[in-house]
């Protein structure tokens, strides 16, 4: 087993000092870089002139993608973000992350198992599984490495995992890497779920999935699952990255909502960067599960340790969470009052999808909700399957009634502008 003993914060290290180069070898470094400039072959001669043709393929098929540049304070009404509570700017979040880097730096400096891990990150995870109602959790630098690393950690040659087709990348990623072999069901169906685990001839069985899919918002049957993968003597994994923060008591997940937090052969992970407004990755599970991770998730081995600076505002935005629970509510309120006055169908959560088909039309409708001032996300493939290019509304809890409308005039506008409506 590998320990991790807790840092506490201070005095730098006396030793830093004595391993900067010596004078005579800083001078040699610094020659060695005056050499001549070396001659480039030109980019069609190398083994990447293959780019040029593959970019022209994308951007001829609609998919070339370049992120706008935002500059901060650019009056745009952002409904693009996963920012669900609106809880990224606020004071006591951005306070939260000042103070943890005043007293533990701009970064972990190296993987918590190197260096050791902070008081700040052990309290931050103590305060994590409290509020989720489980044992243990153990953080990660981001959402898509908590992913992969539990499920590597979890399921490995010789094991079966069940995932379906809605999972998100980062699960998708976790079940590819992990030499599992994979069963893939339609999204929702159960049924197929326990037919996979039932016709197994592998011991070890992992179900992965998320709760609330991320492109459309829709809910997984999270208890229905739980009660396959329990009746076969599986392990379900849970992503709640859509839903904590929006669904359940006082944002406790859908895993809450099913009335399973906690329960043994069940492993949550859930994000910072989205409702927390922060960044980072967690997995929650009992005690044994997180000392597995610590030992084994190779995500949490060999990658620094999530950034003080981003567990300072998680935990402040956490405690802000805790003290608010009517913030879920709000925004369950906007999301379906947005929905219903753009026309979409009422959301399970607080993702508004609406499909437009062309990926170059639905680029056209999201540039046109830009330029009345609305920031919408566009998702193409390979986000989406083909054919279903889309606007992605992401709804706010800080939102009002009034600008909740206002966002609703400006999508019909757009949507119309580009010949959608
Ligand atoms: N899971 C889901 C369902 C997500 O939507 C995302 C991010 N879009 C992640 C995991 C990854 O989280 P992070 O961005 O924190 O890496």
């Amino acid at each position: 087993m590998t320990t991790v003993h807790p840092r506490t914060s201070g005095r730098r290290s006396p030793l830093a000092e004595e391993h900067l180069p010596l004078p005579e070898v800083r001078g040699a470094l610094a020659a060695s870089l005056e050499g001549p400039l070396t001659v480039r072959p030109a980019v069609d001669d190398t083994g990447l002139a293959w780019l040029a043709d593959a970019a022209e393929a994308r951007k001829s098929a609609g998919l070339h993608r370049e992120p706008h540049v935002r500059q901060s304070a650019d009056g745009l009404i952002n409904l693009a973000s996963n920012d669900y509570l609106g809880l990224s700017t606020h004071p006591d979040v951005v306070a939260g992350a000042q103070a943890a880097l005043a007293e533990w730096g701009a970064g972990s400096t190296a993987s918590r198992l190197v260096v050791g891990t902070t008081q700040l990150h052990v309290d931050f995870e103590n305060q994590i599984a409290d509020f989720l109602g489980f044992d243990a959790a153990l953080a990660f630098s981001s959402g898509y490495l908590a992913n992969v690393g539990a499920i590597c950690a979890l399921a490995g040659r010789g094991d079966l995992i069940v995932s379906d087709t809605g999972t998100h990348a980062s699960l998708i990623d976790g079940c590819r890497l992990s030499r599992a072999r994979v069963v893939v069901v339609d999204r929702g169906d159960h049924e197929a779920v326990r037919d996979a685990l039932a016709n197994r001839d592998e011991q070890r069985a992992l179900v992965v999935t998320d709760s609330v899919y991320s492109i459309d918002g829709e809910p997984a049957p999270v208890a229905e699952l739980y009660d396959a993968a329990r009746a076969h003597g599986a392990v379900l994994l849970v992503d709640e990255a859509h839903a904590f923060g929006v669904r359940g008591p006082g944002g406790r997940g859908l895993v809450a909502e099913a009335g399973l937090s906690g329960a043994p052969d069940l492993v949550v992970t859930a994000v910072m960067s989205k409702s927390l407004g922060a960044q980072g990755g967690v997995v929650l599970g009992t005690h044994a599960v997180r000392e597995h991770l610590i030992d084994c998730a190779r995500t949490f081995i060999f990658d620094t340790g999530l950034n003080p600076a981003a567990v300072g505002a998680a935990s402040a935005a956490l405690a802000l969470l805790s003290a608010n629970p009517d913030l879920p509510i709000t925004l369950g309120d906007n999301a379906r009052r947005l929905a219903q006055r753009c026309g979409a169908a009422e959301p399970a959560a607080a993702v508004i999808s609406i499909i437009i088909g062309d990926p170059k039309q639905a680029v056209a409708a999201a540039a046109a909700c830009r330029d009345r001032g609305v920031l919408i996300g566009c998702f193409r493939p390979p986000s989406v399957p083909e054919g279903t290019s889309r606007l992605r509304i992401t709804v706010r809890a800080d939102l009002d009634h009034a600008t909740v409308d206002h966002v609703a005039d400006v999508v019909d506008a757009a949507l119309r502008e580009v010949g959608v409506r």
